[in-house]
């Protein structure tokens, strides 16, 4: 499989060929720490509540308040930097 083309793109995309849908084009994806889990849940349910936020800011703000782990992409070019300092994302 090619790797989708977003060296660098960030927020900048431009089409579907150079974003990936798997990290965001952050080429790196946090996961929580299993013992945060239910922290988690709680706070992107408290988040979301306000029915304001979009859920991606949810999501990252509940992430900034528990303990995550980093993992690379390997779908993406973006992703490849990082690919010898964390393990691999294996999720969607
Ligand atoms: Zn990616």
């Amino acid at each position: 499989m090619d790797l989708i083309k977003n060296k660098d793109v960030g927020r900048r995309i431009t089409g579907k060929n150079n974003f990936c849908p798997k990290c965001n084009n952050r080429g790196r994806v946090k996961i929580v720490k299993e013992c945060d889990k239910e922290k988690f849940s709680d706070l992107f349910d408290r988040y979301d509540a306000t029915g304001t936020l979009e859920h991606y800011i949810c999501y990252d703000r509940a992430m900034e308040d528990c303990e995550y782990d980093y993992f690379y992409c390997p779908n993406c070019e973006e992703g490849q930097k990082y690919k010898d300092k964390y393990p691999e994302y294996d999720g969607i």
